[in-house]
């Protein structure tokens, strides 16, 4: 799977997701901004990008757009030195973030206290060995619910989503190339004892990605870009999941049982993957 800058529309360059949990950077490019989408998990990372753009003769952001408050998403910000630009919710977790220390003690300590995930700490250890230095940027532009850039020739809509993965996740879409940039938000909830899908939180974020008819969708760590059709049939298999979850309830068994019905024998690992996901969430529903 190629790790290479890529043009993926008119408008947009993709830098597809890498180890060890770096997620997909986009830059949108119209006649008068460029306009990154999430900052990347370190300077290095950004650094990366930045020189990728660089190199296809791409004008450097001016701005950047974060999807979620996670590290991986938010590290690299500090090393654009450009405004950065979030919803009023991922503002809020990052000023949480910010007043962190970063050295594997603090890490570790974290982990014991329940308010970091292990995964997440191997993760952060291997991109940004110690001597570690993170220094976390405040967003410049905190919008509520959703908010408009007008790039020239091209416009970006930022919309709030949610979902279980992180409840402050928005999406970004572009227009006239219709991509959809989701960042992790169709992922299941990470930061919880088990990971899990409820359904409180997945048919809304359903409802909402539904609405934008995109053509080339990007998810955070999915090292390929999606068609509508393979899109809607992910959605259509959440949403069929979720279904067959509340009618059986949380018999895991007789959830599986159910699914291998509707589907066929043999159920893909993915699939048997998001059937036990729901069925864990109907702890947290
Ligand atoms: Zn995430």
């Amino acid at each position: 799977m190629s790790t290479a800058l890529t043009r993926i529309s008119d408008h947009v360059y993709w830098l597809p997701p890498d180890k060890p949990d770096r997620p997909s950077l986009c830059a949108v490019v119209g006649a008068q901004h460029t306009l990154m989408l999430d900052a990347g998990a370190s300077a290095a990372h950004a650094r990366l990008f930045l020189n990728a753009l660089a190199a296809a003769g791409v004008a450097a952001p001016r701005y950047v757009a974060l999807t979620h408050w996670h590290w991986d998403h938010i590290f690299g910000a500090a090393a654009l030195g450009i405004p950065v630009i979030a919803g009023a919710a991922t503002a809020q977790q990052i000023s949480i973030q910010a007043a962190y220390t970063w050295d594997d003690a603090a890490l570790d300590q974290r982990v014991a206290a329940g308010l970091e995930i292990a995964e997440c700490t191997r993760n952060i250890k291997l991109e940004l060995p110690e001597p570690r230095e993170v220094r976390i940027v405040i967003p410049d532009i905190v919008y509520q619910d959703s908010l408009h850039l007008n790039l020239g020739g091209v416009t970006c809509h930022l919309r709030h989503a949610g979902g279980d993965h992180a409840a402050d996740s928005c999406v970004m879409y572009v227009e006239p190339d219709r991509v959809l940039f989701l960042g992790d938000c169709l992922y299941d909830a990470i930061y919880a004892p088990v990971r899990h899908y409820t359904i409180r939180h997945l048919f809304p974020l359903l409802d909402t990605l539904r609405v934008f008819d995109a053509h080339h969708i990007i998810e955070g760590h999915t090292p390929a870009v999606m068609s509508s059709s393979e899109f809607n049939s992910l959605m259509d298999r959440l949403r069929q999941i979720g279904s067959i979850v509340q009618q059986v309830g949380a018999d895991e068994p007789a959830a599986l049982a159910a699914a291998q019905a509707r589907f066929g024998q043999l159920l893909d690992e993915d699939t048997d993957d998001l059937v036990r996901a729901l069925v864990a969430g109907r702890a947290f529903e």
